[in-house]
């Protein structure tokens, strides 16, 4: 969107005004690529009946399916799969304007440039030390050549990247392959963005997602994710800190880090306890008052981490770690590793370096081969964990994963069964911890009236992550006598449901 928006192109929402329609696809489970194919249908209807001239697809699905789509939709125009979005201009017809001079306070070097300036191996960005070792590292300060030009990621003058070396050896091991993928292209996706891509936020003003890494090397069975998305890839260090600088001076408060395992972060790069130090350095940016990091690995989450947490009041004291399953049974026939009790050590170790941490998670239930004491192992471990926010999600059965090699499928009605009976577990521990708020005071960003009525405001706590955790329902503004979206206000907690709070505005929150 940002590409086509610099472009000269005017994005809206509404499909009888536009003269090419993007359809940004997801292709990692039968719902997604279903709801894809069915937007993608309904689009083309939209092209045949002349109000648009042009459709293109976008995104994952076209990585999996790029043959099939053009031969089986013929509406379809062009397709852009996830390593090349500056094809996005061409396919729409346009061309891209030259660049506006980079805002960025930093000169970004290669590292043979790195090596010049500062011989050794030690580099100096603000406060912290870290390592240049790879052919991407960067060295930032005065004195620096600039030279932004021979550092893009993209660029035919890119220098080459280096993976991790699990990645490396994922991929020896055949974990990218698309050999039996119809019409996948065998070129897996190199593709990162950087601070000088355009952006065009689609999240309310105050909040924004910055990904800071792409791909994954992780090898579990159930998932497709690194053969649509490529090897585990870092975005560099002072291109991370440029964009979130640049996004907060544009009014933006908050700020999520994602990534498909951001607990990763910066192996690439050589850079030790990556996330630890980029959650170090953005959280001393002036007025980010939220920062926060989803899709923690388990193994990944260091003291060093869980130390940096808790040492910046602004760092929420959130952490989101899919666990995906407690028996170790089958988190090794998914080749996660691990079990209840490890999992139970790591929470424990996690609530004693960060007090009042809120805990997210997500589980599959339905794997190939789980049994009834497998379910019970889970639903015990559920209860002694206690998330603050729990999801169960349904295994999907994915050709290309290596899972769909394996026996003791299960029906989907027992798989279904066991899904509603540990959510339901789950309502009923949140609804006892979330009556121990009722009474606390807390900060919240008001995000708007609430789509259920015009009387009640919805807005989020730090323990709440945008978009997908419970709700702070506002009924009673107190002395204000409106609310203004993106702003703090203190609250208190009046009222507690099973996922959601009530809250009234106690005042402004400076
Ligand atoms: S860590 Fe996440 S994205 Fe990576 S393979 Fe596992 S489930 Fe997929």
């Amino acid at each position: 969107m940002g590409l086509l928006d610099r472009a000269g192109a005017r994005l809206t929402a509404d499909v009888d005004k536009a003269d090419i329609l993007v359809v940004n696809t997801c292709s990692f489970i039968d719902t997604a690529k279903q709801e894809s194919v069915d937007t993608i249908l309904e689009m083309a209807r939209h092209k045949t009946s002349g109000s648009a001239r042009k459709l293109i697809v976008a995104g994952c699905l076209v990585e999996r399916y790029r043959d099939e789509i053009q031969k089986s939709i013929p509406e379809v125009d062009a397709v852009v799969g996830t390593g090349e979005l500056e094809s996005i201009l061409e396919a729409a017809g346009l061309s891209m304007p030259a660049a506006p001079a980079s805002t960025s306070p930093f000169t970004i070097l290669t590292t043979a440039q790195a090596a010049v300036t500062h011989p050794g191996k030690e580099s100096q960005s603000g406060t912290h030390k870290y390592t240049a070792q790879s052919d991407r590292a960067v060295a930032v300060g005065p004195g620096f050549i600039p030279d932004i030009e021979s550092t893009k990621e993209n660029g035919a003058s890119a220098p080459a990247i280096a993976y991790r070396p699990e990645g490396d050896l994922r991929e020896q091991q055949g974990r990218f392959r698309r050999d039996d993928w119809q019409g996948a292209t065998h070129l897996l996706p190199t593709y990162l963005y950087d601070e000088s891509t355009p952006r065009f936020l689609t999240t309310p003003r105050s909040s924004a997602y910055i990904k800071i890494a792409e791909g994954c090397d992780h090898p579990c069975t159930f998932c497709v994710i690194p053969n649509l998305r490529g090897k585990f890839r870092s975005r560099r260090f002072e291109s991370v800190v440029a964009e979130a600088q640049s996004l907060v001076a544009r009014g933006v408060q908050e700020i999520t880090l994602i990534g498909q395992d951001t607990t990763c972060y910066g192996e690439d790069l050589g850079l030790k306890d990556g996330l630890a130090t980029l959650l170090d350095e953005l959280a001393r940016i002036p007025n980010l008052r939220w920062l926060r990091f989803l899709y923690a690995y388990p193994n990944r989450i260091t003291g060093k981490l869980l130390e940096t947490i808790a040492k910046h009041d602004n760092i929420c004291k959130y952490l989101d770690v899919p666990l995906q399953h407690a028996s170790s049974s089958v988190l090794k026939t998914m080749k996660r590793g691990a079990g209840a009790d490890i999992f139970l050590k790591t929470i424990q170790k996690v609530r004693a370096a960060v007090p009042g941490i809120a805990l997210r998670t997500s589980f599959i239930v339905g794997f190939p081969g789980e049994t009834a004491e497998d379910v019970t192992v889970l639903e015990d471990f559920i209860k002694e964990a206690k998330f603050d926010w729990l999801g169960v999600f349904s295994y999907s059965h994915e050709e290309g994963s290596a899972a769909y090699a394996l026996e003791g499928q299960l029906p989907k009605r027992t798989i279904e069964s066991r899904r509603r009976h540990l959510m339901k577990l789950q309502q009923k521990i949140s609804k006892q911890s979330k009556q121990q708020w009722v009474g606390r005071e807390l900060v919240v960003l008001a995000e708007g009236e609430s789509e259920e009525t015009p009387l009640l405001w919805e807005a989020r706590t730090q323990f709440h992550a945008p978009e997908i955790d419970g709700k702070v329902y506002i009924n009673d503004t107190g002395e204000l006598d409106k609310l203004e979206p993106g702003r703090f206000y203190k609250a208190q907690i009046t009222e507690a449901h099973d996922y959601d709070l009530v809250a009234r505005i106690l005042s402004p929150a400076l």
